[in-house]
């Protein structure tokens, strides 16, 4: 009695036939099966008939188990492929139980297992297939796909890449295409990024590709340094020259009064008077187009504004200052400042490598050099700094710099914090 019991087992296609044949075979005794060995048919090659892997099987005896009159039963098992299966389904009405025996429908049912039986081999071989000489060509799209994963291959490591390669190069031809940007002008930009990726061995070739990137950060920096030639005042009815209304004070990094007059909408109303002589018109044409209100030459009681004094006094360094660090922060990488004293210049080094500056900030820039002219922080401070940030006393220090350790004692103590070295600077490189 075979089919007292009978399941069928469906896997992916027919090379995991063999894997379900030994899970089969793990828990059951494998009595007989058909065709009866690997290989071999009974089938003539123009029939389609069934003949998909049965297997006569038995349960396995158990140690754990009492015997039982099922361990002598001999059960069917059907190993099929999604395919065999299907057909199976789709024509079991056609072939086992249509009402009439029909010579046409069941041709057809066996016409689909032929077809399928072909469609399995071809999903088996597709490899082997599609290097048919008759597939050897490719479509405008496949080509680009092609190329840009090959590409994507190239620059990136394995493990930087996704799993689903085709749907990144679709984004990435796609975002070409709404940009309007070629695929090769891509390709062409994103080579830098393999140089990025090799090691800084400070051979020719990566001093010149840090020196071009230096270059392009420059070109950045003054690109979003300069200012529109038009752009409107915000006060209604206000028409200013929008090349002047930018400008900063010129002792520190606070606008004019007059810009920020300009740049802080809706105070018109306010300063708008209800008679043409009223004072507050004449207050607004006296807004300061050179200096921020704390550094305007007279007060407000024509008395002469000593931060004014103060700011005219030192305006010479403050004007080094200013530059010296514009230089630094544009190449921050090394020492830039020709000061003609190489602790100067490292101090420069190392007090911008600790701020996060840019020479677009150009306000924060100003007040960093309005603290240090109004510090009064001289070179020979900054000496002294350097040498104490390099592990140096105040003896040691006095002794290079060749004075006293009273006087080194002095300049530090009136060397507000703000000046001191960091530790260390921030993933900079040292200068040599
Ligand atoms: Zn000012």
């Amino acid at each position: 009695m075979e089919d007292f019991f009978a399941c069928t087992l469906v896997v992916e296609n027919r090379s995991s036939i063999s894997e379900a044949l030994k899970v089969v075979e793990e828990i059951c005794d494998l009595v007989s099966r058909r065709p009866p060995e690997e290989g071999k048919t009974h089938k003539s090659p123009d029939e389609f008939c069934f003949d998909d892997l049965r297997l006569y099987v038995k349960l396995k005896a158990s140690d754990q188990l009492p015997p039982t009159p099922l361990d002598d039963l001999i059960f069917e098992i059907q190993i099929k492929t999604f395919l065999q299966h299907a057909w199976s389904i789709a024509t079991h009405d056609l072939v086992y139980k249509g009402q009439n025996v029909d010579w046409g429908r069941a041709r057809v049912a066996y016409q689909i297992k032929a077809m399928l039986e072909h469609a399995e081999i071809s999903v088996e071989r597709v490899d082997a297939m599609a290097e048919s000489s008759l597939l050897a060509v490719t479509d405008e799209k496949i080509r680009k796909l092609k190329a840009v994963i090959d590409w994507l291959r190239r620059t990136w490591d394995g493990e930087w890449l996704p799993k689903d390669m085709v749907r990144l190069a679709e984004n990435i031809i796609a975002m070409c295409q709404a940009i309007s940007v070629e695929l090769d002008d891509i390709f062409e930009c994103v080579r830098l990024r393999s140089f990025l990726l090799t090691k800084d061995q400070q051979s020719a070739i990566d001093q010149q590709f840090i020196a071009t990137l230096e270059s392009l950060i420059e070109l950045v920096w003054d690109c979003a340094c300069k200012r529109p030639k038009t752009s409107k005042a915000p006060n209604k009815g206000v028409s200013l020259n929008a090349q002047r209304r930018h400008g900063f004070c010129r002792f520190c990094g606070n606008l004019t009064e007059f810009s920020v007059f300009i740049e802080t909408p809706n105070q018109m109303s306010d300063v708008e008077p209800k008679e043409p002589k009223d004072s507050s018109t004449h207050k607004r044409f006296q807004l300061s187009h050179q200096f921020c209100s704390e550094h305007r030459p007279k007060l407000e009681s024509n008395e002469w504004n000593p931060a004014y004094r103060q700011a005219l006094r030192s305006q010479d360094q403050f004007d080094l200052e200013l530059s010296r660090l514009s230089k630094q922060c544009a190449k921050p990488a090394t020492p830039q400042v020709k000061s003609g004293n190489k602790l100067v210049d490292s101090y420069y080094f190392y007090y911008v490598s600790n701020l996060t500056l840019q020479p677009a900030d150009k306000a924060e820039l100003r007040k960093q050099a309005r603290l240090m002219a109004d510090w009064k922080l001289s070179d020979r401070k900054k000496q002294i700094l350097m040498l104490q940030w390099s592990g140096l006393n105040q003896s040691d220090i006095a002794q290079k710099l060749g004075t006293t350790r009273q006087a080194v004692s002095k300049a530090l103590a009136s060397i507000p914090a703000m000046f001191r070295l960091c530790q260390k600077p921030r993933s900079r490189r040292q200068p040599k």
